[in-house]
């Protein structure tokens, strides 16, 4: 599933780290989370707040080293709990509006930087001056930015708690 997702972006987008990571992109990725969500009663907005969560909940899955149709089968089973029951779809806007916000605060302290204000301008971004800047993948990335993603995520959930206790909403009113 997110192999396909991705192969799609990267064609409609123009290769990695063009369109999607931008301001711009963050702001169509949480849009569409929010259009879907706000239209979840109307077939279309749960066909595509499923797949959405299908492609978060394989991508985190990907993250824990788990892949393959076991992990797509496991996304989808949880996708459409979520979907039956509504747990946490109220937060997925939020939820996709900062991870891919850190994703792109990650990609900044890369050497290959980002083109943040696409598509006004193609000038790649970096945080870091050429001799700290290092390649995706490596051990900064490992020691620096999964703690750090870490410590968002904590962040995240306790906000996500105070906005909504329990993250539950009703799907029928
Ligand atoms: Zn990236």
């Amino acid at each position: 599933m997110t192999k396909g997702f991705a192969w799609l972006v990267e064609h409609v987008s123009g290769g990695h780290r063009h369109g999607t990571h931008s301001l711009a992109g963050v702001a169509a990725f949480t849009g569409a989370a929010y259009a879907a969500g706000h239209y979840r009663q109307l077939l279309a907005g749960k066909i595509g707040l499923g797949l959405m969560l299908v492609l978060v909940l394989a991508s985190g899955l990907r993250a824990l080293k788990i892949g393959g149709h076991f992990a797509d089968l496991l996304a989808i089973g949880g996708a459409a709990a979520m979907l039956y029951s509504g747990y946490g779809v109220n937060g997925v806007p939020l939820a996709i509006a900062a991870g891919t916000a850190a994703h792109l605060a990650g990609d900044m302290l890369t050497n290959e930087g980002i083109p943040i204000a696409w598509p006004l301008s193609r000038f790649h971004v970096r945080l870091l001056p050429e001799p700290l800047a290092f390649t995706t993948g490596t051990r900064p990335e490992r020691w620096v930015v999964a703690p750090a993603m870490l410590a968002a995520l904590v962040w995240l959930v306790a906000v996500v708690e105070k906005i909504m206790p329990g993250g539950r909403i009703t799907l029928h009113h």
